[in-house]
């Protein structure tokens, strides 16, 4: 059996941290990626725990080197999948990365084999009632959250799969078997 690199995506809100969190917690061996950035730790987090902090000359000078899977900018600053971390981490482990679907299709670039999986609401409709439901946002940026998750959805088909979460134990288990799957696949 090999080990899988797999890439799970969604839009913010379908639950794919919680899912994340327990397929890790209840498979030892899923072990999860950890990802360099350029800000600053915020109260609580530990360097090698919720990322690499490095300094943004050195973040670049690993870009240049090709030491990324994968890298994007976000308000400024830079976050990427360390490439030697998890290719190290695969040589015992199935490595599970949480990113957004622009940061999946580019790992699916660099490392084929990965398994990319999509995480989908049951709804679209009921995403929208909770938010307006919520009252913490206006319409006008409902709105905008609603069409990044349009967006997201639609890059579905270049997933390798999609695991609707409607019920959150059901999702886990049908992921399980689509590692089990993968990891007893030929390539
Ligand atoms: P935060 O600063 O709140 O921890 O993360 C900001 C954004 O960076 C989130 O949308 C998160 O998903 C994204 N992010 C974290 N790590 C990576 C990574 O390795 N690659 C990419 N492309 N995005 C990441």
């Amino acid at each position: 059996m090999r080990n899988v690199l797999i890439v799970l995506s969604g839009p913010s809100g379908v639950g794919k941290g919680t899912i994340a969190k327990k397929l890790t917690e209840k498979n030892q061996n899923i072990s999860l990626s950890i990802s360099c950035t350029t800000r600053c730790p915020r109260d609580g987090e530990v360097d090698g725990r919720e990322y690499f902090f490095i300094e943004k000359d050195k973040f670049l000078e690993k870009a240049k080197n090709d030491g990324f899977l994968e890298y994007s900018n976000h308000f400024e600053n830079y976050y990427g999948t360390p490439k030697d971390f998890v290719m190290e981490k695969l040589k015992t482990k199935d490595v599970l990365l949480e990113i957004d679907v622009n940061g999946g299709l580019n790992v699916k670039k660099s490392y084929p084999e990965a398994l990319l999986i999509m995480v989908a609401p049951p709804s679209l409709e009921e995403i929208e009632n909770r938010l307006i439901n919520r009252h913490t946002e206006s319409l006008e940026k409902i709105k905008l959250r609603m069409q990044r998750i349009d967006y997201e959805l639609e890059k579905a088909n270049l997933y390798d799969y999609t695991v609707v979460n409607d019920d959150l134990e059901q999702a886990i288990t049908e992921i399980e078997q689509i590692i089990i799957k993968e990891k007893n696949k030929q390539i």
